[in-house]
């Protein structure tokens, strides 16, 4: 059977997309004695992060990587800020709520945005971004589509953008870390995700990572950056030359320092293999009470998004209230997908056996069940190994 989480599982069980439970690595980092974001040490540190962030991407050998100070919407907004000017046009994948909040940005950053859109648990077609990219100088792309659990299919949507010379920004929040990314062989020039997905750190930090190409773009600009807090030129200046720009949250660096190099080292191989392994013992235990998988493509399911449609008459509001007075967060759909859906988190430390289990042990006694137990057990026990 998958081993549990290393240590005691806290009390409170978070099964949302986002936060995830911090990793316990993380957790104790918090600890550590503060130090100032000039010191040695922490520059030390920095360099490390900056190294396991480009294993983590897939960058060529000296691709630029930093830590933002905000959450992975900051990720999302500093790529804009940076590389779009007033009047630029560019192309923005839209299959759900953050292809939709990308959009926005670009707009607010004076671009001329035109859309791709998918319907709601469909991916991105490929073939349709290649059709509407006519002058765009920067296509934006969310890897997988937390809000309706698609996987958009990256690498074909990438091959078709570097063709045209334009710049890809991709949101990488629900996949770096548990899922495959490969920045340098896909000709990815901006990615971003955040510190409480997929690598269970807590939340402030956006890991970045800049191509040369971007960099580029970004010091041939007419006009500064108008986001000051996060211009290329600004991070740089603390990252690379160790000269002040803002203080940042150096016990944030810590832990998220401890969850990164916990995430290489247990492996990304490992990391896909218990995500398939409680996504399909989650099935098992739900099926047989009506509860099927949201996106019907198979190829197109996020892995680390479970999104299951639930089953006729089922109470959403009801059960999700009685599950958090028993200190267990699930998330229901959002917008559209309201009481039509649950999202499963299955990123960093919640795609684990216990939490699920509890989840289980739960439903069984609020619905009346018997068997849900059983069968997650079960289905984890036939994986082999
Ligand atoms: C959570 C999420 C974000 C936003 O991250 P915050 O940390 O909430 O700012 C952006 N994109 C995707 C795909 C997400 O799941």
């Amino acid at each position: 059977m998958l081993e549990d989480t290393p240590t005691p599982f806290p009390q409170h069980i978070l099964l949302t997309p986002g936060p995830t439970p911090i990793h316990p690595r993380a957790q104790r980092a918090l600890l550590r004695e503060m130090l100032g974001h000039m010191d040695p040490e922490v520059f030390a540190l920095n360099r490390e992060i900056q190294a396991d962030l480009r294993e983590m991407y897939g960058t060529a050998p000296e691709t630029f990587t930093a830590l933002l100070a905000g959450t992975g919407s900051l990720g999302m907004e500093a790529g804009f800020a940076n590389l779009v000017e007033p009047g630029d046009e560019v192309l923005v994948c839209v299959n759900g709520s953050f292809g939709a909040r990308m959009a926005e940005m670009a707009a607010r950053y004076g671009a001329r945005v035109r859309q791709v859109t998918a319907p709601l648990g469909e991916a991105i077609n490929p073939a349709d971004v290649a059709a509407q990219l006519g002058r765009a100088s920067l296509v934006a792309v969310v890897h997988g589509e937390t809000s309706t659990g698609v996987l958009n299919p990256l690498p074909e949507i990438a091959d078709v953008v570097r063709q045209s010379g334009a710049l890809l920004t991709v949101d990488a929040v629900t996949t770096a870390g548990m899922e495959p990314f490969q920045m340098q062989a896909w000709g990815i020039d901006y990615v971003y995700t955040g510190a409480q997905k997929c690598l269970s750190a807590p939340p402030g930090l956006a890991p970045v990572a800049i191509s040369d190409r971007a960099l580029a773009r970004h010091a041939a600009r007419r006009t500064p950056t108008p986001l000051w807090y996060c211009d290329f030129g600004g991070l740089r200046d603390y990252w690379v030359d160790q000269s002040y720009h803002h203080t940042v949250p150096v016990n944030l660096h810590y832990a998220f320092h401890a969850a990164l190099r916990a995430a290489l080292e247990e492996g990304l191989s490992a990391r896909q293999a218990r995500v398939q392994n409680v996504s399909q013992a989650i099935l098992a235990a739900l099926a047989p009470l009506g509860f099927t998988p949201y996106v019907t493509d198979r190829a197109a399911r996020l892995p680390t998004v479970l999104a299951l449609r639930l089953p006729a008459g089922f109470d959403d509001a009801a059960i999700r209230g009685a599950l958090r007075a028993r200190e267990i967060s699930v998330t229901g759909g959002l917008g559209p997908t309201a009481g039509l859906i649950w999202r499963l988190g299955l990123m960093g430390e919640a795609a684990r056996p216990a939490p699920y289990r509890a989840l289980m042990t739960a439903l069984e006694d609020l619905l009346g069940e018997r068997g849900l137990v059983s069968r997650f057990d079960e289905a984890l026990n036939a994986v082999p190994a």
